[in-house]
């Protein structure tokens, strides 16, 4: 196939999506393929650090970043738009509207959603936590509490994985002594898969907010001002002013229409190389897809979809070069949540730390993670001007030694392999 004609189509601009679109669009192509992202909505949503904006840690643009300032100055093309359908045979991606885009390489990166119909009543009275807007209805919600003469404010977090653990430490420093939290889990721990010593950092950041914590017990309901759980076959009934639900996912409902080579959960299930079993032109990233390894399934997580990213741009571009695709093999770097303000829990490589120097670390170990260099950058300088001078200038010091020695490792790299091939146009990863 002539390059010439490559059309290459991006459906869904996060973690999985945006980062294989930024990665092809660095590589040095004898002939350009066209590259278009679809996405529905106008920004990127760097969830890790979504927690922040509920206590004003951070600000929206820090973590929000529009496509059309990322993709300012690349080759790629933002189709703004929602799927609503894929003809695998035809090639064809159907836009709401009508819209009808053709490929050559497809990317599914669409991710999931939350699913709240789960128990009567969580539709319409819980919130989830995913998007921009879950977090802006919840900041509003709770502002409009904070100004009522409620002398406690009740709020139940429905869920003890690492989104409900870090939204209830969040909710609890924001709300100081008018907070009264509940944190409910089906299961008898918190955290789950987690490093005991984050589990225990948890344990410790939730007691100190007098968080109360209901094991082994189950939402049976949810209404406008309580919710009812199951404990040892005992119900109970919470009064609550709120209620966030941070359990469960499912696909987008026309995903299961396209194929049926998915699992029970309506994910993809693809080959180690990403790609679509039946389809070798399309690839699945991210949430949507179940990838295994041959060790371990890659895990729902932004670490795994950011990894997979990189694998997919390198088997795009050797599928439409005649080369040998490589197998996508997730590596584990550690995990990292942020228990209330200023402070978290770290566990990589063995070394577990806790409190706020984690706090900063992990907030500029994501940084490294954000998309462009000019968008980290801008970043990199808001949160530098917001610290005191001192530690300013030594963290600007370290930041500016590391962007060197990284820029100069990826000059020689590539003088040294100049069949690797990437543009001057790429930006500096960590
Ligand atoms: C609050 C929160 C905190 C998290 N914290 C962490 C963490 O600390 N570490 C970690 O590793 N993981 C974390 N995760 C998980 C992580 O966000 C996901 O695993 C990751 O985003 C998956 O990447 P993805 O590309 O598959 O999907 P997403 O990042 O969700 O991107 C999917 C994109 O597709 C778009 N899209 C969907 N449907 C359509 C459509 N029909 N048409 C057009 N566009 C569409 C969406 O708008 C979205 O931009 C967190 C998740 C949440 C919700």
């Amino acid at each position: 196939m002539s390059q010439s004609q490559s059309q290459i189509c991006i459906l869904g601009g996060g973690f999985g999506g945006l980062y294989t679109a930024l990665e092809l669009n660095r590589y040095r192509w004898q002939t350009r393929p066209q590259i278009t992202l679809v996405e529905r909505k106008d920004h990127f949503l760097f969830t890790p650090l979504l927690y922040e904006l509920v206590t004003g840690e951070l600000q929206t643009w820090h973590i929000a970043p529009h496509f059309a300032k990322l993709l300012a100055g690349t080759d790629i093309h933002l189709e703004q738009g929602t799927v609503e359908s894929v003809d695998l045979d035809m090639r064809r991606v159907i836009l709401s509207g009508g819209k009808v885009l053709s490929y050559d390489r497809l990317v599914i990166g669409i991710g999931k959603e939350t699913l709240l119909d789960v128990v009567p009543g969580a539709a319409g009275n819980a919130l989830p936590f995913r998007s921009l807007a879950d977090v802006n209805r919840l900041k509003e919600q709770l502002r409009l509490l904070e100004l009522s003469d409620l002398s406690q404010i009740r709020v139940a977090v429905v869920g003890a994985g690492p989104n409900g653990v870090e939204l209830a430490c969040k909710i609890a420093d924001r709300l100081k002594e008018r907070g009264r939290l509940l944190l409910i889990n089906r299961g008898d721990k918190i955290l789950k898969n987690f490093a005991g010593s984050s589990q225990k950092a948890a344990l410790k950041a939730l007691r100190r907010r007098r968080v109360q914590l209901e094991l082994s017990t189950t939402v049976e309901s949810v209404d406008s001002d309580s919710i009812t759980l199951v404990h040892q076959d005992q119900r109970r009934t919470h009064p609550v002013d709120l209620v966030l639900w941070t359990i469960g996912t499912r696909v987008a409902d026309w995903v299961p229409n396209i194929t049926n080579i998915q699992n029970e959960k309506g994910e993809f299930l693809v080959l180690p190389t990403l790609q679509l079993i039946k389809h070798p032109e399309v690839f699945a990233l991210g949430d949507i897809a179940a990838s295994n390894d041959s060790e371990h399934w890659a895990p729902a997580t932004a670490q795994a979809a950011f990894q997979q990213a990189k694998i997919a741009a390198q088997n795009i571009r050797a599928s439409l070069t005649g080369r040998t695709l490589r197998a996508f093999r997730y590596w584990h770097i550690g995990e990292m949540i942020t228990l209330g303000i200023n402070a978290s829990a770290i566990s990589s490589f063995g070394i577990n730390l806790s409190g706020p120097v984690a706090g900063v670390i992990r907030q500029w170990v994501y940084l490294l993670r954000m998309p462009t260099f000019r968008h980290r950058f801008q970043v990199a300088c808001d949160w530098l001007s917001q610290m005191p001078s001192g530690v300013a200038v030594k963290l600007w010091q370290g930041l500016a030694g590391l962007f060197r020695r990284n820029a100069t490792h990826k000059r020689r790299s590539h003088s040294q392999n100049p069949d690797v091939g990437e543009s001057s146009r790429r930006t500096h990863r960590k």
